[in-house]
């Protein structure tokens, strides 16, 4: 996004410089995810402990003015679970970013109109199974066909573009990898694969599961001839498929598919997110082991020179790479509901 340049930026110990604010609205959710939650006995965060709309976009207008945090994700927990997320969406959206939000879709055919007409623009819905018995194995929740829906609601509120997140768990859901590519090029929405990361519910995570980015690609390929998207010098974690060339007419979200090697090729060196969790704490990655408080100075008549000094904190303070696969790697003991994901 262009703009009038910040007047600062957040810049880490290497360079990076912070653009990406990811914010979670609630550590609730509709769904109980294996690898999330367990079925039963989730802690809540109790109401006042969660930021209203008023200070998550005090949070954000610091960021995006001060620093010029330019995209801005919402996410949970189920960011949709929470009441009116169309006001805070407006809110947001107002500070002239780039919103996007990821969901499970679940609740898209009755909040994707109002979600977009609030100035929402793009949307992830996380879907790991096509198969209705596995689908609720996973989610412990029988809404294959809502969420289906819920898809088809975000294409028709505009919401563009639409992706599709799997998180491949090896000798689960890996069976489904070429269904999903086909999915993807039939219902014209981006489809991504995602490796499973060491932020379970129950710390059953083990390297096995990783289903690594290069045997992903190998099993659409030998269906779906496809070469590596060219960004700058390397090749992207999108392929495009070969008879959906680049401007083709009719050309679509589904003409692509990614992968997102989060464990076997690690985007360390070029991450430019910060993590806002629902009660106001700040984590610059997802397997951060520390928290740099935003909501105690909020909440004590804090100035933006205060909330700012902990922004330059947290992410002066970020290491080069979590290092998973290293022996040295500290799992973080929060799930992906309670980070952020
Ligand atoms: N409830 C929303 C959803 O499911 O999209 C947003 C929050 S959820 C925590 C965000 C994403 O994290 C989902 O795509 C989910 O599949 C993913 N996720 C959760 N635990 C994960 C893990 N251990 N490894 C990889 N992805 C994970
Ligand atoms: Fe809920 Fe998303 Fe976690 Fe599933 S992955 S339990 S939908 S927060």
């Amino acid at each position: 996004m262009t703009g009038p340049t910040p007047p600062e930026q957040l810049v880490d110990g290497f360079g990076r410089v912070h653009r990406d604010l990811r914010i979670s609205v609630t550590d609730r959710c509709n769904f109980r995810c294996t690898y999330c939650m367990p079925e039963e006995g989730m802690q809540w965060m109790a109401r006042e402990e969660i930021l209203t709309f008023e200070e998550i976009t005090r949070i954000a207008q610091v960021f995006v003015e001060r620093y010029g945090v330019d995209s801005i994700r919402l996410t949970g927990g189920e960011p949709t679970v929470r009441a009116h997320l169309p006001v805070l969406v407006a809110k947001l959206a107002a500070l002239g970013v780039e919103l996007a939000m990821t969901t499970n879709g679940s609740t898209l055919r009755s909040q994707a109109q109002a979600l977009a007409d609030a100035g929402l623009r793009r949307i992830n819905v996380s879907l790991d199974s096509l198969r209705r018995d596995r689908f609720l194995e996973l989610t412990r929740r029988d809404e294959l066909d809502r969420v289906l829906d819920g898809i088809e609601a975000a294409k028709e509120a505009g919401l563009d573009p639409v992706k599709i997140n799997v998180v491949l768990v090896g000798g689960v859901n890996d069976d489904e990898v070429v269904d999903f590519a086909r999915f993807g090029r039939d219902n014209d929405v981006t489809v991504r694969f995602i490796e499973f990361m060491p932020l379970d519910a129950d710390g059953g995570w083990e390297h096995a599961q990783v289903v690594p980015q290069a045997e992903i690609v190998r099993r659409i390929e030998g269906v779906f001839p496809m070469e590596p998207v060219v960004r700058g010098h390397e090749p992207a974690e999108q392929w495009r498929y070969l008879d959906r060339p680049a401007g083709r007419p009719g050309a679509s979200a589904g003409d692509v598919v990614g992968v997102i090697p989060t464990v076997t090729r690690p985007f360390c060196e070029s991450c430019d997110r910060v993590r806002l969790t629902a009660e106001g704490q700040l984590r610059n990655c997802l397997f951060a082991l520390d928290e740099f408080d935003l909501r105690a100075p909020l909440r004590e008549g804090g100035t933006d020179d205060d909330l700012a000094a902990v922004m330059q904190r947290a992410v002066g303070a970020k290491w080069a790479g979590h290092a998973i696969g290293n022996v040295q790697f500290i799992r973080p003991r929060k799930s992906m509901s309670q980070i952020g994901g």
